[in-house]
């Protein structure tokens, strides 16, 4: 027991962002391949009940139990983790939201979530992805104060540079309030290249942000997102050859294992 006493336990990210419909899912999909594929055990939770997850990785899931099923009753979680075409990334979709929309609210859900991160934990998973719904209240508040770190997607246009603000304003009340939740970055996502409004908001957001806040990378906005979505696929599987857009996220990743210590923790096992 020692010697792994001071190894950190499963590193928890959850997605935040005011709005729809600005790739919160689309990054969580690509992301959660790309640090399955850097050797992460890795769990891809669906907190929206939108349920996007499992419509866009895995068949037939819309009957399946998941998230709001064991936020209802509780219990062992592993009977509702799907698997996917890579043994290391696995999803919980989120399940049947019914009883939970009828409910309006669970008076245990921070609890829960937290049993939730620590059977993960005990499954031996290094890292959770928590896929929020739009906005910073209900269970996406929940996930977010549980969270070990929040990753902000952001659309690049120009409304970004006054909804930024707001958002870590919110999250640095939630650390005040007793959450330890870190902004691990702000991703600009849909970015267009070849438009000066579009880079432009990238620019701003650079001068106005302390300077590790936005990753160095940006999700341009590519149609072959849509392809993928359609075959249910990350970006990375679409082509026998990953697009240029799917490398990205593995830099991205790469960039997630140094900011949230994932990386001590490979240069640890290594070391015993
Ligand atoms: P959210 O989860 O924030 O609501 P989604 O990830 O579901 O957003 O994305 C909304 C739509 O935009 C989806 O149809 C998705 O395929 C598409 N999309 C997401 N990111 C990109 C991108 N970088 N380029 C083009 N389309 C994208
Ligand atoms: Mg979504």
């Amino acid at each position: 027991l020692g010697i792994f006493a001071n190894l950190p336990g499963v590193i928890a990210l959850a997605t935040a962002s005011q709005k729809g419909g600005v790739g919160k899912t689309t990054v969580c999909i690509n992301l959660g391949h790309a640090l399955a594929r850097r050797g992460w055990n890795t769990l891809l939770i669906d907190t929206d009940p939108q349920g996007g997850i499992g419509l866009s990785l895995s068949r037939n899931t819309r009957k399946k139990r998941g998230f709001y099923d064991f936020l209802m009753a509780g219990g062992n979680v592993r009977p509702y983790i799907l698997p996917t075409r890579l043994p290391e990334f696995s999803i919980l979709p989120c399940g049947v939201p019914d009883a939970f929309l009828k409910a309006g609210r669970v008076d245990d859900a921070p609890q829960k979530i937290q049993d939730l991160l620590r059977q993960c934990d005990i499954l031996g998973y290094d890292v959770v992805l928590m896929d929020t719904a739009a906005g910073l209240t209900g269970i996406t508040e929940v996930a977010v104060r549980t969270a070990d770190w929040v990753l902000i997607p952001q659309q690049a246009e120009p409304l970004a540079v006054r909804s930024v603000p707001l958002l870590l304003e919110t999250l640095a009340r939630f650390r005040s309030e007793g959450s330890q939740v870190r902004v691990a970055g702000i991703l600009l996502t849909m970015l267009l290249a070849s438009h000066e409004a579009s880079l432009k908001v990238a620019r701003e957001l650079r001068e106005m942000l302390p300077a590790s806040f936005l990753f160095n990378q940006a999700i341009p906005r590519d149609p072959l997102f849509l392809e993928a979505s359609a075959h249910g696929l990350p970006l990375g599987l679409l082509r026998k050859n990953p697009p240029a857009t799917a490398l990205l996220f593995d830099q991205l990743a790469a960039d997630i294992e140094e900011r949230t210590g994932l990386n001590t923790r490979k240069d640890q096992l290594q070391s015993h």
